[in-house]
């Protein structure tokens, strides 16, 4: 079986999503292969541009783009340094977009960068945060007096330890643990399934009732990012209706409902625009004739399928998503075995000590790509003229400790996209 395409990503995660969402705005037949929801399921669901540079300092930005600036003279491979500032925020811009017209907004500080409290009470830096969230962030500013709701049995989300942790920056908050008001089998609650019950308005009225006689004097309520899978700026402005106060989410442990939602809206409107998604499907192969992609194989428990296209764009993360392998005593790139940059030896690849702030080696390995973000072949130039590689993937960046995931995958996404289409 063949099926032709323009692009052919191979990646769900979000570096995958987003070009599958730059290709079919700019109406090329895509194709997206992904064997699993990638980090999208593990992200806390709010999308950083960039919070930390230099890491070994631990510089926190408050304007990204004065970071990024900042980046791009001290690290010039870094992947932000092929990106103009320009296409940077018409990424983020058209991307945002597209998501509030699938009625998940995203909110923030033009240019700023916003802080929230975790689900450890911690403090995190990021640029946009869903709308669900949006409250937390005010409430922290302006110190408000708030609710912090946890319930039985939920893992590893204790309203308590919050409440402890972010006692120095948010002294006025107050702990409840409730029961959750449905009856699951067993002492867990599962953040899943917990979304799904509250959708139904019983559910969300029982928990409204069991919330509004512990309120006082709360200006606000925090709640675990369960509330709901889908339509979850609705259930909490209605919660906020029944108990007379306005709700916010504090990001919970994975799975993600906020990156579920983010997973099932861009799915769901990429497919209705005609992007195809082969989900649950390895990409095996790339077949090649000189320096030209010409079709990937995918293959499925039952089948196998060839898709032919003009350009495959590689978004297959690092060693989480399985973009990398480590084998013995080297980095492999899974798919292509394309050259992979990374420490001389396995005994660089991690520092002493395990926390040590500057991070380790092998967090910068990955792709090197030349300006269009092709992959660097082992002569120095492009492995194949119309293979592109996007997100965490790339080389020379360190996006879990720079806090620059999702804008490392939109700009990357948005520059390959581009430059595939430039070449045609
Ligand atoms: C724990 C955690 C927390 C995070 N928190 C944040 C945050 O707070 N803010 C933020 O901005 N970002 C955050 N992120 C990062 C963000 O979600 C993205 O993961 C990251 O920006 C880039 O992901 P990616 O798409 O490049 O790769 P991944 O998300 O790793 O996706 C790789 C994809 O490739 C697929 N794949 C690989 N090989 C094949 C193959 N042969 N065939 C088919 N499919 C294949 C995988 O199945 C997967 O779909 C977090 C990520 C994690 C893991």
């Amino acid at each position: 079986m063949s099926e032709k395409y323009d692009l052919v990503i191979i990646g769900g995660g979000l570096a995958g999503m987003a070009a599958a969402f730059f290709a079919s705005q700019r109406k090329l037949q895509t194709a997206v292969v992904a064997s699993t929801a990638g980090g999208l399921l593990f992200a806390s669901g709010v999308l950083d541009l960039l919070g930390i540079h230099p890491i070994g300092e631990q510089r926190c930005w408050t304007n990204p783009w004065q970071g990024i600036a900042a980046l791009r003279r001290d690290c010039p491979k870094h992947p932000y340094a092929l990106v103009a500032d320009s296409d940077l925020a018409a990424s983020w811009q058209e991307f945002l977009q597209f998501l509030a017209q699938g009625g998940l907004h995203y909110q923030g500080r033009t240019n700023h960068n916003v802080t929230l409290i975790t689900g450890f009470g911690t403090l995190k830096t990021t640029f946009r945060v869903p709308r669900t969230m949006w409250p937390g962030v005010l409430g922290l500013l302006e110190k408000k007096d708030a609710l912090i709701v946890d319930f039985k049995g939920m893992k590893e989300f204790r309203a308590s330890q919050i409440v402890e942790n972010a006692r120095p920056v948010w002294p006025s908050l107050r702990a409840v643990t409730l029961s959750f008001p449905f009856g699951f089998p067993g002492a867990e609650r599962h953040n899943v399934a917990m979304a799904q019950a509250l959708q139904s308005p019983e559910v969300l009225t029982r928990l409204a009732s069991s919330i509004r006689p512990l309120v006082g004097q709360a200006e606000l309520i925090g709640v675990p990012s369960i509330v709901g899978l889908q339509r979850a700026e609705k259930l909490l402005a209605e919660l906020a209706e029944q108990v007379g106060v306005p709700f916010f989410e504090i990001p919970a442990m994975p799975p993600s409902v906020p990156g579920l939602r983010l997973k099932e809206t861009l799915e769901g409107r990429l497919t209705s625009r005609g992007v195809r998604f082969l989900t649950g499907r390895r990409a095996v192969a790339v077949q090649t004739r000189q320096r030209h992609c010409q079709s990937v194989i995918v293959r499925g428990e039952h089948y196998e399928k060839v898709l032919t296209t003009r350009g495959v764009l590689l978004a297959s993360g690092r060693f989480l998503g399985g973009g990398l392998r480590a084998e013995r005593g080297r980095l492999c790139e899974a798919i292509l075995g394309l050259p992979v940059y990374q420490p001389q030896t396995r005994e660089q690849w991690h520092r002493q000590r395990f926390l040590d702030p500057r991070g380790h080696p092998i967090n910068q390995a990955g792709l090197a790509v030349d300006r269009f973000m092709r992959p660097i072949g082992c002569d120095g130039h492009c492995a194949y003229e119309n293979l592109f590689a996007v997100g965490s993937l790339l080389a020379h960046q360190d996006w879990m400790r720079m806090k620059c995931g999702a804008g490392l995958a939109l700009a990357t996404a948005y520059a390959a996209v581009t430059s595939f289409i430039d070449s045609q």
